[in-house]
């Protein structure tokens, strides 16, 4: 197919790896920046676009660091979560696992029942206005420590917000060992949530063999470095465990070098279910239908298999059997009436 962009812009999808402040859109930020005069953050689109051009990963690092300093209380975090929602509205993402980090929220002083209202709010006015539906994914971040898996763990099992569903881990892998978390991984998957750890990014495969064992995962962040490990390929492909693959995060990251080396073909090829992710989109200067454009011309993607591509988000997602058949038939329906338009 010739230019994949408007069978996609229409495509409704599904995405299951997006941090919450990670894609915050330079608009969303002006608008908090606004709201917070004192911060260095530029309120102007023009120059913001310039403080969201970043030189290196450290420059990320800061930029990312100082949005998350723009979101001091919870109107700023219903702020933050129903715009976002509606970026995600005009690339037609029906549904999204968002990931949340209430640590970096409540450490800060943002008072806990008060984070949890905002984004059940905004998720609930999301759904209603935008259509769009958001879950929640509760993430540790890693290099916070054991200290922050706890807070984590805690926030997540005592509050229970109804849009809650899954548990997470991020942060850097580089001496930030997986099997650690466990005990907090078992309380939160007794507390009924799926466990969705981030895993093989930065680090080699046994990364991925420690979520899987360790932390019980259900699917795997990112998990790069599993094509190294063929065995690995084989069980999760046989087990039907989901790599999230975020293509253009992982070059900005320099977790792989160049995209045309990017293992996602040795992924499918390896029978794994591959979904395709935006990570933190604005930041890496990206968003879920980019991501999907790269997949296609990397895996030469007909309509039927970009479509293909987002019925595997429906099936790895947490939806209920009703949502993902309702979801997959949308999408079916989408791509057939595209294939009938006549004038293509
Ligand atoms: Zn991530």
């Amino acid at each position: 197919m010739t230019d994949p962009h408007p069978f996609i812009a229409g495509l409704p999808k599904a995405e299951l790896h997006v941090h919450h402040v990670g894609s915050a859109s330079p608009r969303i930020v002006a608008e908090l920046a606004a709201r917070h005069p004192d911060s260095k953050v530029p309120t102007d689109p023009e120059a913001l676009a310039d403080y969201f051009t970043f030189t290196d990963f450290a420059h990320f690092v800061e930029v990312y660091l100082s949005v998350v300093d723009l979101v001091r209380t919870p109107e700023d975090v219903r702020l933050l979560t129903f715009e976002v929602a509606r970026d995600m509205a005009r690339q037609n993402i029906r549904y999204a696992e968002l990931t949340v980090t209430p640590y970096s929220s409540t450490r800060r002083g943002i008072p806990e029942a008060g984070f949890m209202e905002a984004i059940e709010d905004a998720r609930r006015v999301a759904e209603a206005e935008l259509g769009v539906v958001l879950r929640w994914c509760f993430d540790i971040p890693g290099e916070a420590g054991l200290q922050a898996a706890e807070e984590t763990v805690r926030l997540a099992v005592d509050h229970r917000p109804e849009g809650l569903v899954s548990f997470g881990l991020g942060g850097p892998e580089i001496g930030v060992e997986r099997p650690q978390f466990k005990p907090y991984f078992d309380r939160a998957i007794d507390a009924g949530l799926h466990s969705v750890p981030h895993a093989g990014e930065t680090t080699g495969p046994q990364t991925v063999w420690d979520a899987l064992t360790a932390l019980r995962a259900e699917r795997i962040g990112h998990g790069t470095s599993s094509v190294k490990d063929p065995r690995l390929l084989e069980h999760l492909a046989e087990h039907r465990i989901a790599l999230e693959v975020c293509p253009t995060s992982n070059i900005a990251t320099r977790a792989v070098t160049d995209i045309e080396l990017h293992p996602i073909r040795e992924m499918v090829a390896a029978g794994v279910l591959v979904t395709v992710n935006s990570d933190d989109p604005p930041m890496f200067g990206t968003d879920l239908n980019n991501e999907y454009a790269v997949a296609a011309r990397l895996l030469e993607l007909d309509e039927r298999g970009i479509a293909d591509l987002a019925k595997n988000a429906v099936e790895a997602s947490f939806l209920d059997p009703a949502g993902k058949r309702k979801l997959a038939e949308e999408i079916d329906t989408y791509t057939t009436n595209w294939l009938r338009a006549p004038g293509r």
